[in-house]
């Protein structure tokens, strides 16, 4: 309980992918409420192929000395020694990503295990709540990170917010019936259908590269917003940084959204995930 209640503080901002201390203060003076700390962002762990780990832990101390802001790091899949260094290091959140390449293709890191707070990815509503059952403190849309392309990311988000509105129709049996289908714990099926949203917070992720894209999720109704390669890839990540910011806190102003869209240079170029040799990384275990 006390961990997703930490969670709650980051509702309604942006958590920026950086690489080193330089981007991790823009990031923190563009009103980021907390930074992922990365040795390569997706956009370039696509490019480079081969086996993406965790970072190293020095840069990872070196960003949380840049900035007052919670500092986050990714762990791979089922990798529950990279995550007990993370926790060591003294890290805010961890990240369980599927970006990084899995280390377990069966479990993922029992989270109950550890202080820390882990956020994880989902693509329904299914795999955000088996995430909570392991001790998730946060969940996140997988979408496709790296690409600059939201479609995944919207698709994940529909999943989850369709599946949530279903469950409000549904009596106590049909509930049994369908916490099987989703393969989920019954109790926090019921839960959800109480709170008529997740038991912890759900920010969009994967895709996201401006700030109509920011904002197109949280009128989804994600509690925030992930931005990867879509800042530091894009011609002016200051700007771009304070506009998806100002996106996120404005998402239903289309006056202000008009204007922070104004002159923010070259966005990140994006892939088609309808591409001949696209690589998922979301569907990474199909
Ligand atoms: N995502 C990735 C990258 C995986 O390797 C796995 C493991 O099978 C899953 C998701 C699915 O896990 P689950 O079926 O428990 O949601």
């Amino acid at each position: 309980a006390v961990k997703v209640g930490l969670a709650q503080m980051l509702k309604g901002g942006v958590i920026m992918d950086v690489v080193t201390a330089e981007e991790a203060r823009i990031a923190e003076e563009a009103g980021a409420v907390a930074v992922m700390a990365l040795e390569r962002v997706p956009a370039d762990i696509r490019r480079n192929g081969g086996v993406a780990r965790m970072s190293d832990p020095q840069m990872i101390k070196d960003i949380k000395a840049a900035v007052t802001i919670p500092v986050m790091a990714k762990a791979r899949i089922g990798h529950f020694v990279e995550a007990q260094i993370l926790e060591a290091v003294g890290i805010d959140y961890i990240d369980e990503s599927e970006v990084l390449t899995p280390a377990d293709d069966v479990h993922h890191i029992n989270k109950h295990a550890f202080k820390v707070p882990f956020v994880c990815g989902c693509r329904d509503l299914g795999e955000a709540l088996r995430r909570i059952a392991e001790g998730a403190a946060m969940i996140r849309t997988k979408g496709e990170a790296g690409t600059g392309n939201v479609v995944e990311a919207v698709r994940h988000a529909r999943a989850v917010q369709g599946a949530i509105r279903q469950l409000q129709t549904m009596d106590d049996d049909e509930l049994y019936v369908y916490a099987k289908e989703l393969r989920a714990p019954v109790e926090l099926v019921r839960q959800t259908k109480a709170l008529g949203r997740l038991p912890v917070v759900n920010f969009a992720a994967g895709g996201v590269a401006t700030p109509a894209d920011a904002a197109l999720m949280m009128q989804l109704g994600m509690d925030g917003v992930f931005v990867g390669s879509g800042i530091f890839k894009s011609g002016d990540p200051a700007k771009r940084a304070r506009a998806i910011v100002q996106a996120v806190t404005h998402y239903n102003d289309p006056a202000v959204l008009a204007e922070v869209s104004c002159d923010l240079g070259e966005p990140m170029v994006g892939i088609d995930v309808r591409e001949k040799g696209f690589k998922s990384y979301a569907q990474r275990s199909e």
